[in-house]
């Protein structure tokens, strides 16, 4: 069996230096197969958010969250703010799939969807080694005292953050006001848009702040689901590991009588290409984003030294253990979070073109006319509607069973010019009620119904009572 060595466990976050302060973390980029995956992954989803606003379905932007209008617009289907409570339907899929996800994958997220490291990876550090160069000469440079060269350097990165940033925060505000609108607000004036240029201005200061400055200590120090994602783990759950069993007793440490070196040779690549700046050899650590770097860095040196590849690699949580995906956790996650994924499907197949509301006028209850030396009921009544299609609908509103009520001289008044809706119109249209007085029951109250294209709404019409006549 091999036995173990003591291994350089540190009090401390690999970002931090025995004062405390920040060690700027300046990984260095490997190559390999996985990171031409996440870049790949990254382009899409880089893609993706920038041209999701302009794409259109059914003419509505495939995503629009209009917050002040209380209109979203998610792939084709339209929502409303009477249908706020779907959202808890979406925040349980999230969270549910986020649960599914890392119990089987780990923190599958972090390294490759979460847009701090999507946009930090796929942007910001790119645009930094294009100017600065390698993480040798990124070092070097801030070392350097300051000259001409490095004042043009640092200008021109931080000119591109500053641009880059912008982009990421233009097209943020187009998913809340459309990408029309944006570009109609940057050919105009600030002051003709000025809360939209505030809440940009105050955006594009905190991406830039954490993109170019705070980085890896978002992750390290203030994501909340780095802290609570352990808890989702099982001795299955996929993660980055070093194998022990194979890398130990690394190079460099003291060998036992008949003790041979593990494959780990001790070159602290891993740790050199490390976003978060830990040690992947001391095992699973909070700060790991499963970004895959440390996996791209021990394969390159395991190749050079003609060694199978894999020292470091995706591995159940606890070594050794075969992985399991069916296991008493996946299946409770997959369960409810299938479940709410048809609550949610059933809601929205059974979702009316038309929310329909009947209110009574708040004036009187009820009032009288003679026409034909026939005595009508006269009620009058508001049918708040709004179209929830993404398309214009035309309404045609009648009693139930309307061709009986017609024989017995009921009659529905209703201004046929409002009745012209487009996708998304709200209007409360007045309508009135007429009854002939004999069909009014003696106690003064009738239940009837009306039908609203094809739904049905239920209204209660009051008269006189029959001592009252
Ligand atoms: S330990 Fe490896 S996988 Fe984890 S953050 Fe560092 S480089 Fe990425
Ligand atoms: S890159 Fe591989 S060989 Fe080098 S220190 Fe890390 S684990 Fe050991």
């Amino acid at each position: 069996m091999t036995q173990l060595q003591p291994k350089s466990f540190r009090d401390r976050l690999g970002m931090i230096d025995e004062k405390g302060e920040r060690i700027e973390i300046i990984p260095a980029r490997p190559k390999g197969i996985w990171a031409k995956r996440r870049t790949l992954v990254h382009s899409f989803l880089i893609a993706l958010f920038l041209v999701l606003p302009w794409i259109k379905i059914k003419g509505s932007p495939a995503v629009l969250l209009d917050i002040p209008n209380r209109h979203f617009s998610i792939l084709g289907f339209e929502f409303w703010a009477h249908d706020a409570p779907m959202i808890f339907f979406v925040l349980g899929i999230a969270t549910l799939s986020l649960a599914l996800v890392t119990a089987v994958y780990g923190r599958v997220w972090c390294g490759w969807a979460c847009p701090q490291t999507v946009f930090l990876d796929g942007v910001f550090r790119r645009i930094e080694e294009w100017v600065e160069g390698n993480h040798l000469k990124r070092r070097e440079l801030n070392a350097a005292p300051m000259s001409l060269s490095k004042f043009i350097k640092k200008s021109l990165k931080w000119s591109l953050f500053v641009l880059f940033t912008l982009i990421i925060t233009h097209s943020f505000l187009a998913y809340f006001v459309g990408p029309e609108r944006v570009f109609q607000m940057v050919t105009h004036s600030p002051k003709e848009n000025w809360e939209n240029f505030v809440f940009v201005m105050v955006l594009s200061g905190i991406f830039l702040f954490d993109l170019a400055w705070f980085r890896e200590q978002f992750c390290v120090i203030m994501c909340p689901y780095g802290r609570f994602q352990s808890v989702l783990y099982d001795r299955y759950t996929i993660t980055v590991q070093y194998d022990e069993s194979r890398g130990e007793p690394r190079k460099g440490v003291p060998l036992a009588q008949g003790q041979k070196n593990g494959d780990c040779v001790n070159c602290g690549r891993c740790v050199q290409v490390c976003p978060t700046g830990i040690d992947i050899r001391n095992g699973i650590q909070m700060e790991c984003i499963a970004c895959t770097a440390c996996i791209d860095a021990c394969d390159e040196i395991m190749e050079k030294l003609s060694k199978p590849k894999g020292l470091i690699r995706y591995m159940p949580s606890v070594q050794g253990a075969q992985f399991k995906l069916w296991r008493p956790r996946v299946m409770a996650y997959l369960f409810v979070l299938l479940a709410i994924v048809t609550g949610l499907f059933v809601v929205l197949i059974n979702r009316p073109k038309l929310h329909l509301q009947v209110l009574r006028a708040i004036d009187v209850p009820y009032f009288e006319k003679v026409e034909n030396n026939t005595h009508y009921i006269v009620n009058s009544y508001r049918l708040h509607v709004k179209n929830q299609t993404p398309s214009s609908q035309k309404l045609k509103i009648t009693f139930v069973n309307h061709d009986e009520a017609l024989k017995k001289g009921w009659k529905l008044q209703i201004p046929e010019h409002i009745l012209e809706f487009k996708a998304g119109d709200f209007k409360m249209i007045p309508f009135l009620i007429e009854i002939p007085r004999h069909d009014i029951p003696t106690h003064g109250s009738l239940s009837l119904e009306i039908k609203v294209n094809e739904l049905t709404k239920s209204l209660n019409f009051l008269g006189p009572k029959k001592h009252e006549y």
